[in-house]
């Protein structure tokens, strides 16, 4: 199965080193910036195969080059995209598996905030590599998509099992759950939510992975049921 660790990097965003328990292989995503996440690797037993890429933005791919080339890794990226990425070994479209040691991911195209963007999920371990689509108790800005683009990309992830380990490519929560107690006040879930979070933050603990069944109850983004009610509230939120 596939475990997932957050890198903090940059100054709010994570890149996520993945194991396979059964092969030890080995991937990192959206690798930014690369001293700390030479570090996590080298940490971690210094190997390392993947570099998967969720979006063509600078603090997802910055530091791609620097690490394929000190570990040998393949970089798997989205084939719409290529143009923008970093030079992908695989380029991969909606449906598409990658494989990672005895581990296979379900590529998922998820644009909204950019067109190209895609997400990562391990069926065996149930992790979710979402980049700058969902966030914990928010989504992505619409920089390039459009609202019913990210309604129909956050509803793939709706789908999902609900004990599925959301990676997401920021640390946003806190900020996001202001807007989502303002959004969503009686909503008891998402007080008890944000309470805990504030715990863990102040415990200088990453608030992810996040849990589905948790973004499920407490997430107004992933709770919209309809895409004029995303819309409304993506706009809303950026004045916010
Ligand atoms: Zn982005
Ligand atoms: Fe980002």
């Amino acid at each position: 199965m596939i475990t997932a660790q957050p890198v903090a990097i940059l100054s709010d965003n994570y890149a996520w080193l993945l194991r396979c328990t059964a092969s030890g292989a080995a991937a990192i995503v959206d690798p930014a910036e690369p001293a700390p996440v030479a570090a996590a690797i080298d940490a971690a037993g210094g190997r390392l195969d993947l570099i998967l890429l969720t979006h063509h933005h600078g603090d997802h791919i910055a530091g791609t080059d620097e690490i394929r080339a000190r570990y040998g890794a393949k970089v798997v990226g989205a084939a719409a995209d290529a143009h923008r990425l970093p030079k992908l070994d695989q380029a991969v479209a909606e449906g598409d598996s990658v494989a990672l040691g005895a581990a296979r991911a379900q590529v998922l195209e998820t644009p909204g905030h950019t067109r190209g963007h895609i997400s990562f999920y391990f069926p065996d371990g149930g992790v979710l590599l979402c980049g700058d689509t969902l966030f914990s108790l928010g989504c992505g800005r619409l920089l390039e998509g459009t609202a019913a683009e990210m309604f129909a990309s956050l509803s793939k992830f709706a789908a999902l099992p609900p004990d599925t380990l959301v990676c997401c490519g920021h640390e946003y929560t806190e900020s996001n759950a202001r807007f989502a107690r303002h959004a969503d006040p009686a909503n008891e879930a998402l007080t008890a939510y944000a309470a805990q979070v504030s715990a863990w933050r102040a415990a200088g603990r990453p608030s992810l992975p996040s849990r589905l069944a948790d973004e499920l109850a407490a997430n107004p983004f992933l709770r919209a049921p309809d895409v004029a009610t995303l819309a409304d509230l993506r706009a809303r939120k950026d004045k916010f």
